[in-house]
């Protein structure tokens, strides 16, 4: 099977294997320059991916060796994996979004210890229950620096993407637009240049994981153990998925499943699926729920008895951001003196 697909216009996208991971792998975009060819996102740090992301690049005719740069959507490790060892091979610049670079930065120098200290807390205030939370307290008594966690060794960019700003890239139109949501700092990169097949409509999108054909991508909290600002990152990606709506283009390059023309239509069901799941969730608030119980009783692709257990941690901070979203509409608010916290419908 093919992994490399052509989109015309000095564009390619190679399937980079994500390895045990049901959404199966991170297109690769690979866009020609006058510089020499840049990435945008570069996949999973693992052997086979960056096995088919060299063979990919031959397939087309680019040596790894001659990458000129790395253009990141959002720090995630499908999306950011490889860069460093991109970089490595062929000298190139890394860009990101200064919000995510910080993240890489934490994640990189965090103390052992720290973040299991961190999540333990954070999941007792949102009321898991102690047998949830007991592995990580246990971990951390065995001097847990988890060495298998993605992001501690990915790579600090050396250039920052600047909201609405072009890239410096030689004879390419490509605009940066933040739409933070599914993290703070995520981009979407805007191919201000006529379709290559004419389709209708300004240009090509670099989606990433904001806007996908047939998934909704993950918006949970913020998670910075040193802030104690109140985001309301649901919020955040309604906002940005307006934003991209109003942009018009004719064609959506995302970072998982396949390419797309109509982002607008697009847009408005993603819209349509979190004001339906806001209403849901306010009948299930119409008793007080701590973010745990609110998880337990919201619509996950399983039941919530089989859903494993760091994907219940990541399941909470979803419940979390659209109790967030609910308290900052005015339609659920906090139980005075509840602990755990409860929240209920108002
Ligand atoms: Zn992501
Ligand atoms: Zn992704």
């Amino acid at each position: 099977m093919t992994q490399v697909m052509n989109h015309g216009g000095g564009v390619h996208s190679i399937k980079v294997p994500i390895p045990d991971n049901p959404l199966g792998h991170t297109l690769v975009h690979v866009l020609d320059t006058g510089r020499g060819p840049v990435l945008i996102d570069t996949g999973w740090d693992d052997p086979e991916a960056w096995d088919t992301l060299t063979a990919g690049l031959t397939a087309i005719g680019v040596d790894i060796t001659g990458i000129h740069g790395v253009v990141i959507t959002h720090h995630h490790p499908d999306h950011h994996g490889l860069s460093g060892q991109v970089r490595e091979a062929s000298g190139a610049w890394i860009a990101m979004h200064a919000a995510d670079t910080a993240i890489v930065r934490r994640t990189r120098e965090s103390e052992p210890g720290t973040w299991l200290s961190y999540l333990a807390a954070k999941l007792a205030t949102v009321g898991a229950p102690e047998d949830h939370i007991a592995p990580l307290l246990a971990a951390r008594e065995k001097g847990g620096r988890m060495r298998t966690l993605p992001g501690l060794r990915a790579a600090l960019p050396d250039r920052e993407i600047v909201p609405g700003e072009l890239l410096d890239l030689a004879g390419r139109r490509l605009r940066a637009i933040w739409t933070p949501g599914h993290t703070p700092g995520h981009v979407c990169l805007h191919l201000e240049e006529d379709h290559p097949a004419n389709l209708p409509g300004r240009g090509r999108l670099f989606s990433g994981d904001h806007l996908l054909p047939g998934i909704s991508p993950h918006v949970g909290l913020y998670e910075d153990p040193d802030s104690a600002t109140e985001t309301d990152p649901l919020g955040d990606y309604l906002a940005s998925l307006e934003r991209i709506g109003r942009l018009g283009v004719a064609e959506v390059l995302p970072a998982h499943q396949y390419a797309f023309p109509d982002a607008a239509g697009r847009v408005r069901e993603l819209l349509d699926h979190h004001e339906e799941r806001l209403t849901g969730l306010l009948g299930l608030l119409a008793e007080p729920l701590t973010p745990w119980q609110l998880a337990e009783r919201m619509e996950w692709n399983r039941p919530w008895e089989q859903i494993p257990y760091g994907s219940r941690n990541i399941a909470v901070s979803e419940a979390e951001a659209h109790l967030r979203r609910l308290v900052k509409l005015g339609r659920a608010e906090a139980v005075a003196g509840s602990g755990p916290v409860t929240f209920v419908a108002v």
